[in-house]
């Protein structure tokens, strides 16, 4: 296939949605993969405790390694935590560790408690690129919750992607994950735009998904891509082997439409 086009800046997008098991880390990882095939630059921020992200990616992230805790509250430098992927050339991540899971309570405490991510990673984006290795895409992925981790990643971006899942409920829960982000725009990230919301889980031989599909568009027509994520075991076996579904099985039609989504976003950029 052909090559993605380069974004002229850095995009550092925040995969959030606030329910747990709608695809955020599956997307995560298989966007940043998908791009990373194509000669793109990425890094995964993996700010969820559970550290999903970071297992998908064969990334050690057992409590004695660096992890964005160390960042967020111990104010150590982004450089200190990346780790490039083992098997994915172009990708790197800053793994999450469970000790993660107490930085929400930690957070409240410290001075600039909403931007230690943003400056953290800001510095070492400028750091990278001063030195020729400038990153094309930055992609969060977010714990299921709203709390100060999730923040931190809101004023990090400057770009939000949702994925929703396409079942019954797909858009309860949306208006208060929407309330969030305008807060964020209002006092702490005016940049800050949904740009991409990403329909996964979609599955072909019911209505339901269709009519979920239907209605997102109908809803945010500019922001929902044209490329749908199927559901498939492929998809859901491949982090259990440590691995992204692009590398996994690189022809199921996982991989296909995660590719296919991924340069959706990249055309995007440039347009
Ligand atoms: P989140 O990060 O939002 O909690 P995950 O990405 O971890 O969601 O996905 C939740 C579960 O659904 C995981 O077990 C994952 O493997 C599975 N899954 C995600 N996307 C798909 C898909 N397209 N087809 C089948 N299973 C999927
Ligand atoms: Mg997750």
């Amino acid at each position: 296939g052909r090559t993605f086009p380069k974004p002229p800046q850095t995009r550092v997008f925040t995969v959030a949605n606030q329910k747990g098991g709608v695809g955020k880390t599956t997307t995560t990882v298989n966007l940043a993969a998908a791009m990373a095939f194509q000669g793109l630059s990425v890094l995964v921020v993996d700010i969820d405790p559970q550290g999903n992200a970071s297992t998908a990616l064969s990334i050690p992230h057992t409590q004695d390694v660096n992890s964005v805790y160390d960042v967020v509250i111990g104010g150590e430098p982004f450089s200190s935590i990346v780790q490039e992927c083992p098997d994915i050339e172009n990708l790197r991540c800053a793994p999450a560790t469970i000790d993660l899971a107490g930085a929400e309570i930690e957070l409240v405490s410290l001075v600039a408690r909403e931007q230690r991510l943003k400056t953290a990673l800001d510095a070492y984006l400028k750091e990278e690129a001063a030195a020729g290795r400038r990153v094309d895409y930055v992609f969060i992925d977010c714990p299921p919750s709203l709390g100060l981790l999730t923040v931190n990643a809101f004023v990090a971006a400057s770009e939000v992607l949702i994925p929703i899942q396409c079942e019954y409920y797909a858009l309860e829960g949306l208006s208060q994950l929407l309330n969030s982000i305008q807060l964020i725009q209002k006092h702490l990230n005016p940049e800050l735009s949904i740009s991409t919301i990403l329909l996964t889980m979609y599955d072909r031989r019911t209505n339901l998904s269709a009519q979920v599909a239907d209605d997102v568009r109908a809803h945010f027509p500019k922001q929902v891509l044209e490329s749908t994520i199927p559901r498939s075991v492929r998809v859901s076996e491949a982090p259990s082997y440590g691995q992204t579904v692009i590398t996994y099985d690189t022809n199921s039609s996982g991989a296909l439409s995660y590719r296919e989504a991924a340069e959706e976003i990249a055309e995007r950029a440039v347009r």
